[in-house]
């Protein structure tokens, strides 16, 4: 029997998988460990493929949180940036300032500042605003949203005494009214219910009621819509975007301070968004934990350019906003480019979007798609640019609404090759 390679030999033969050399050192002891020499090579693939890489959304779902919610359009040159540095007065600035003053004008606030997420915008609202007064919430808005995120353990986080007012499915502004009188109330919060809807008997409290109260109004709308009316888009806003709380309408309601996701409807990157009047984004931002939560260069710089888009009313620029709004005509233009190019294995159907990121529950968005016979997602996942499809029973749908078009001829490649 041939002994074994020594580990450095057999490391150095996986040079193709790309890996850095100590994971390539990794996978060859492990694989003469295990006695699968031969095996070293698929090993080290599969290794690499749990590094990030580009991957073609074929879900239909606009935001899918396992593909890094809104895809977003951003390059950048190894630089230096002025993140700290005033240019014209030479002294140290601050990283906010820009940027939060784009998202500012954006959605007609005094002051913004930017944290990581909008969990984290939460908790540095929460943890730097109450002082020693108790914050009340809705019990229908006790909301948690994926991967964790429940209001009352964040506000345990943060300090704040949460006082519960009303009923699950009913709460009035008297609940907010009697909990200021009588329970040391100083802050009323509303949660946007962005991934579950209360119907039937139900009463809410809207945050133009909150806005009557003697406390500030605190508001977490969560998707970061960033104005109902869309003036971005050349036509009318969609009509499934119906009822969605946006930020600018949010403070023209009478919010005191909104907080919102950057990777939701808004379709920038992973951040979050605290808009409001300057005394309370003071307050916010000269907390400690403003920086523990503050974001890089990098995502202040892809923000600026989404913002920037939304200010040039240029939402065909914003990919979230391109593809929400591509029309059926052009998707079953392109479904069927695709079909005639793989050929007859391939079928173009009606499809269902969904914007997804647990927003807008329930919203379908018209589209159209490719269908195949079979179970073909793992070799599509398997390709070098993996595509992610959708499985409807024994038949393999890519839907066409949530591709770049750029990226039609590796669905043509990518099908061909299964
Ligand atoms: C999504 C969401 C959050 C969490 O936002 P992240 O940016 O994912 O941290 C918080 N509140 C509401 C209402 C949300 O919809």
């Amino acid at each position: 029997m041939a002994r074994p390679p020594s580990v450095d030999q057999l490391a150095r033969s996986l040079a193709d998988s790309g890996l850095p050399h100590p994971l390539r050192v990794e996978v060859a002891r492990q694989a003469i460990a295990d006695g699968e020499v031969e095996r070293a090579g698929e090993l080290a693939r599969e290794r690499a493929r749990r590094l990030l890489v580009p991957v073609i959304n074929a879900t239909g779902v606009l935001l899918h949180t396992n593909l890094g919610r809104a895809s977003i359009a951003h390059h950048q040159d190894a630089s230096f940036l002025n993140l700290e540095l005033d240019l014209s007065t030479g002294k140290r600035g601050s990283r906010q300032a820009a940027v939060g003053e784009l998202a500012a004008t954006a959605v007609g606030a005094e002051a913004a500042i930017v944290v990581n997420n909008c969990a984290g915008a939460v908790l540095l609202a929460l943890a730097a605003l109450p002082g020693d007064r108790a914050v009340a919430v809705s019990r229908g808005e006790l909301v948690e949203i994926g991967g964790g995120f429940r209001v009352p353990d964040v506000m345990a986080q943060s300090g704040a005494r949460l006082v519960e007012v009303g009923t699950t499915n009913r709460t009035r502004l008297a609940d907010f009214q009697r909990a200021i009188d009588t329970q040391g109330v100083g802050l009323a919060l509303h949660v946007h219910q962005s991934n579950y809807r209360i119907v039937g008997f139900t009463e809410a409290v809207s945050i133009r009621e909150l806005a009557t109260l003697d406390v500030p109004v605190l508001a977490d709308i969560g998707s970061g819509l960033l104005d109902a009316a869309c003036p971005w888009l050349e036509g009318p806003p969609p009509s499934w975007l119906a009822g969605e709380p946006a930020a600018k309408q949010s403070l023209v309601d009478g919010a005191d301070l909104i907080m919102f996701s950057g990777d939701k409807l808004m379709g920038g990157p992973q951040c979050g968004i605290l808009a409001g009047s300057r005394a309370l984004i003071d307050a916010c931002a000269s907390h400690p934990l403003a920086r523990a939560l503050r974001p890089g260069g990098l995502v202040l710089a892809a923000l600026q350019n989404t913002l920037g888009h939304y200010l040039r009313r240029e939402g065909s620029e914003i990919p979230f906003w391109r593809q929400a709004t591509e029309t059926t005509d052009s998707l079953r233009q392109r479904a069927e480019r695709v079909a005639d190019a793989v050929g007859d294995r391939t079928q173009v159907i009606e499809t269902k979007s969904v914007p997804g990121g647990g927003t807008l529950p329930g919203v379908e968005i018209p589209s159209v798609g490719i269908s195949v016979m079979g179970d073909l997602s793992d070799e599509l996942r398997a390709l070098d640019r993996p595509i992610i499809a959708r499985l409807d029973q024994a038949r393999t749908i890519l839907d066409l609404r949530t591709v770049d078009p750029a990226d039609d001829d590796l669905l043509v490649t990518g099908l061909a090759s299964t």
